[in-house]
């Protein structure tokens, strides 16, 4: 029996806004450990001091949060590889590339930025990929004497010259790279800092990381990772290669350029947490009876990363629609109003919002879209005088909505079936044309085609705002 304890980690780095991508990708690494009983681990890295952003770490913790996720350790939680933040792991690194020089498997390297762009320039001038030329390799003793002497330096891991690094990858299978097309890395930068190389494979073997899954952006790093751990002797986790998100046009991957990507605008935009995380399941993978609803309890009792396909898959923004469409209806009315409530525009009655709202609530695709579905109830409308006479002369339609007025007045009890009967008992003895007469009705209430059933909006409305958008649009169209 395998007894090995599943542990997997997202590593974010503070650098800008998370993406949706970073959060699919989390949700993976989050529903395999959970499924095995495992440790969701989580990590920050921000040893690159050039591209943090003050914040971004508060936010990042916060839109996981906002998306119903969780980590088991990490950041506010603790556990027991603290610290979970690599600024505060430093002197770690130092040691352990030091280790590594100590034991042949890396080398120091005083070569100036100047002698480096030159060799760079150099390469490609002749076709040659950019590579260190090991020009320190062999004056290890002269340059440990000017390191003694206060001159910077780098550590940079020495690639063997030809072994072939393989890995098996979850999604891919085995992926082999010639050691010989691997540059001799840096691991530890002049400024004490470890790279990104060095800092995310001593953390991932610290915290003790068995399954890594993340972006296919990082596949040409795992040879690197794959070269470490064997420098040091470790044994390195399983790697699987997620494929990137296209944009919705199908064209390259998603990005800026061709709309939003950032995690915490689609949930301003109104789109439920859970319909986006659902989205993020079904996207490059299916549950075997192939149904694209599932809850994250399901998707944790199915999820293999196995079966993830390893083509890139179009952020297919109409099926979003369709699931956060689905996951409002199924809200119960009273969650539905606390999750709407930060969407309501300020002059919305907010009295009115449980009589409103059940009105409107299958028009929703997001919970954004509120204030396009309700402005008639509590701001004026303007309508085009010929929407109201498109199926008729103005002469009768200023007659039907005179009419109409009359016989609403004489409501006392302004109800759904007082309204529904008054106007049904009108349109049969009139004989007026039945659509017609209900789409103008609409039209001269509401200003729109389209809109929650007649009789119940008008309940709402209130008979005083019925009878002066009648008189009001009968005035407009005598003129
Ligand atoms: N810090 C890296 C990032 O920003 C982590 C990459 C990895 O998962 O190894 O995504």
């Amino acid at each position: 029996m395998n007894t090995q304890i599943i542990r997997t980690r997202m590593a974010p780095s503070p650098t800008g806004e998370y993406h949706v991508g970073h959060i699919a990708t989390l949700l993976k690494n989050y529903a395999f450990a959970k499924k095995h009983d495992g440790a969701f681990i989580l990590r920050i890295e921000d040893t690159d001091q050039f591209r943090l952003v003050p914040g971004a770490v508060e936010k990042i913790l916060s839109v996981i949060k906002a998306y119903g996720l969780d980590w088991d350790e990490g950041p506010e939680k603790g556990g027991p590889h603290e610290p979970y933040v690599q600024s505060q792991r430093l002197s770690r690194y130092k040691d352990y590339a030091l280790k590594l020089v100590e034991d042949g498997a890396a080398y120091y390297c005083t070569c100036s930025p100047d002698r480096l762009s030159a060799l760079r320039e150099q390469q490609q001038k002749d076709k040659q990929p950019p590579k260190y030329d090991r020009h320190c390799v062999s004056k290890q003793s002269e340059i440990k004497k000017q390191i003694d002497a206060g001159e910077e330096y780098v550590i940079r891991l020495l690639v063997p010259d030809d072994e072939p690094v393989s890995f098996d990858d979850m999604i891919r299978g085995e992926i082999t790279t010639p050691s010989a097309s691997v540059d001799d890395q840096v691991l530890l930068k002049s400024d004490g800092f470890p790279t990104y190389h060095l800092a995310v494979v001593a953390d991932d073997h610290e915290m003790e990381i068995t399954h890594v899954l993340r972006g296919e952006e990082w596949i040409s790093s795992t040879p690197k990772h794959v070269l470490l751990y064997r420098a040091f002797g470790w044994e390195p986790p399983v790697y699987g290669h997620i494929p990137v998100f296209l944009n919705p046009d199908g064209k390259g991957k998603m990005s800026k350029r061709k709309g939003t990507v950032s995690a915490q605008s689609f949930l301003d935009a109104g789109y439920l947490p859970e319909a986006l995380l659902n989205f993020f399941m079904i996207l490059g993978w299916t549950p075997q009876d192939q149904r694209e609803m599932l809850t994250l309890h399901e998707y944790i009792q199915e999820f293999d990363p196995k079966d993830i396909s390893p083509k890139s898959v179009v952020f297919d923004v109409k099926k979003l629609e369709w699931i956060n469409g689905q996951y409002i209806r199924l809200l119960p009315s009273a969650e539905l109003e606390r999750r709407i409530h930060p969407f309501l525009p300020d002059d919305f009655p907010n009295d009115a919002l449980h009589k409103i709202l059940p009105l409107v609530a299958d028009r929703l695709v997001t919970l954004r879209d509120i204030e396009e579905h309700t402005t008639f109830f509590y701001r004026s409308i303007t309508i085009d005088p010929q929407l109201l006479t498109k199926k008729s002369t103005a002469t009768e339609v200023t007659n039907q909505l005179a009419e109409t007025k009359d016989v609403l007045s004489r409501i006392d009890d302004w109800t759904v079936e007082e309204i529904e009967r008054h106007i049904r008992d009108l349109q049969e003895e009139r004989s007026w044309h039945k659509r017609q007469y209900f789409m103008m009705l609409r039209v001269a209430i509401t200003g729109k085609t389209a809109t929650p059933p007649l009789f119940e909006t008008m309940e709402v409305l209130g008979k005083e705002k019925v009878l002066s958008r009648l008189l009001i649009q009968s005035d407009a169209l005598s003129v």
